[in-house]
């Protein structure tokens, strides 16, 4: 990346750290509350000018919600569409993430998406493997495929944590068993979510995996896995839609750019054919937001026109 674009990412980040003051560390999962609140750090992962990082991008953090988009991906290639959304809607919700209220009354008791904690569990079921590792297994391959990170894996802390504390997911998980939105063993959807959520990673991973989906899948010099671009088309949109949960229409109009948070204070956002990025900031908002997080990437898309729907 060129000198001056590097220098702009410094400035970008200098003058938004101010923000992570005006988050709290998420403390509903213990493991989550050992988290820095004033740690920010950003990688930008483009397609023509490579990849630069800046702040602190050594923070290793958990993947949490943004896990969502890679089971989805996961799921709709052992079923394909169809089948997966039987299971779960495309709605954005409206609600928090870990909502039960409208699991009763929608139609056919589907979770609206994938990207809140019941869709996400829905989407756990449905991956297939012979047991919860082979399944897990398979989730952490595709990561460490996109990110050229093979020393990527389970912080066993955070897995202990999200499974000692994780009663409403089980409520969540429980009650769409009985409604038959759950098909297979249901402790075995749990644990394999609770392991996805407890992946560890830096933000220069999140920008990878941001850039093989700007990228429509393919990776140049690999024998990656070809993908439908019909797939990656969906995950796109369903994270503009649904991927900043309850904020995703206030996040669309100020960045414009289709991204994932997760409670640990990651966010991993794509801006097709051009670039992956990677944020960590621990301090999160009520929605469960990177407070810094939202800001930077703000300021980026500003900074160098990203927004979806621009003028120019
Ligand atoms: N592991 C978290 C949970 O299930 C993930 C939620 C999130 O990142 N918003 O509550």
């Amino acid at each position: 990346m060129r000198q001056a674009d590097k220098q702009t990412l410094q400035r970008i980040l200098d003058e938004n750290r101010k923000y992570t003051a005006m988050g709290k560390v998420a403390d509903y999962i213990p493991e989550l509350r050992r988290a820095n609140p004033a740690a920010l750090g950003l990688t930008v992962a483009a397609k023509d000018t490579g990849i630069a990082s800046v702040g602190d991008c050594d923070t290793t953090f958990t993947l949490q919600s943004i896990s969502k988009v890679i089971s989805l991906l996961v799921a709709l290639l052992d079923h394909g569409p169809e089948k997966v959304f039987a299971k779960v809607g495309m709605e954005p919700s409206g609600d928090p993430f870990n909502s039960i209220i409208k699991l009763e009354t929608m139609n056919h008791h589907k979770p609206l998406n994938p990207m809140i904690n019941a869709g996400a569990i829905a989407v756990a079921s449905m991956i297939s493997g012979r047991n919860v590792e082979e399944r897990f297994q398979r989730v952490c391959g595709l990561i460490r495929m996109m990110t050229g990170n093979n020393g990527i894996s389970l912080s066993e802390q955070t897995y202990q944590s999200e499974k000692a504390t994780g009663d409403r997911n089980r409520a969540l998980a429980y009650f769409m068993k009985s409604t038959g939105i759950i098909e297979s063993d249901v402790e075995e959807a749990l644990d394999l979510y609770f392991r996805l959520c407890s992946i560890e990673v830096r933000c220069s991973d999140l920008a990878k995996i941001g850039l093989y989906l700007a990228n429509w899948g393919r990776m140049e010099g690999s024998d990656s896995l070809q993908i439908d671009p019909c797939l990656v088309q969906i995950l796109l949109t369903i994270m503009v839609t649904s991927g900043m949960y309850n904020a995703s229409g206030e996040f669309a109009i100020h960045v414009g750019i289709p991204a994932k948070s997760g409670v640990s204070g990651g966010i991993m956002a794509v801006v097709p054919n051009r670039m992956g990025i990677g944020v960590i900031g621990p301090a999160i908002d009520d929605k469960g937001n990177s407070v810094a997080g939202i800001r930077v990437l703000e300021d980026l898309s500003k900074t160098f026109g990203l927004h979806l729907f621009s003028e120019r």
